[in-house]
């Protein structure tokens, strides 16, 4: 099999063969369902599709917020919270934690509480921040990242920040920080990622 020139994420997530028989599948209605799913008329698979968990941390040293510029799409070269995808067998604070050494490689960080739960639904996502307060300062940003850099409150690169869910986190953030109450924000944005 030859590599191809680049790997990719399939957007919309469209599954053309069984994963179980590797027959084509069908698009139907199942038995006692209520939509169309991809479904193999060989073996009887049907391939749910379900949203998918963003996990991430809002980092926080110093009177001073960390956030890294991403090096790969979606939104290259655009600053982020570190925050990625959750992988099977984890839970969502320590896939947080996870996505922070990946991308930021934050030598001390720890977890604080949950702090936005943002639904997303026209991309089919649901991102989930926690705050963090950072014990070491000292970064070691992985391939995903072309930077990490700590942000003063009021330095934040507001036009150069790379998803609607990290711009709303950030101001609630700071609006929570602002009056020293730190509250669980749960909204949905309308945005295609
Ligand atoms: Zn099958």
């Amino acid at each position: 099999m030859t590599k191809p020139s680049e790997f990719y994420f399939p957007c919309p997530r469209t599954i053309t063969y069984c994963t179980q028989c590797a027959n084509p599948l069908a698009r139907i209605i199942p038995p006692d369902d209520n939509r169309v799913r991809d479904v193999c008329l060989q073996c009887g698979a049907v391939h749910y599709q379900n949203p998918r968990n963003v996990v991430g941390i809002v980092p926080i040293w110093e009177n001073k917020i960390l956030l890294c510029k991403r090096a790969i799409e979606p939104r290259a070269n655009t600053w982020t919270l570190p925050a990625g995808f959750m992988e099977l067998k984890e839970s969502t604070s320590e896939g947080a934690l996870r996505e922070a050494d990946e991308e930021a490689g934050i030598a001390g960080v720890e977890l604080g509480q949950l702090f936005t739960l943002i639904d997303v639904p026209n991309a089919g996502q649901v991102h989930i921040y926690y705050l963090a307060k950072v014990t070491d300062p000292a970064l070691n940003p992985g391939p995903e990242s072309l930077e990490a850099a700590y942000f003063d409150f009021d330095a934040i690169p507001w036009d150069n920040l790379s998803f609607r869910t990290v711009s709303s986190t950030i101001e609630h953030f700071l609006a929570d920080h602002q009056r020293g109450q730190f509250d669980i924000h749960y909204y949905s944005l309308n945005e295609n990622l």
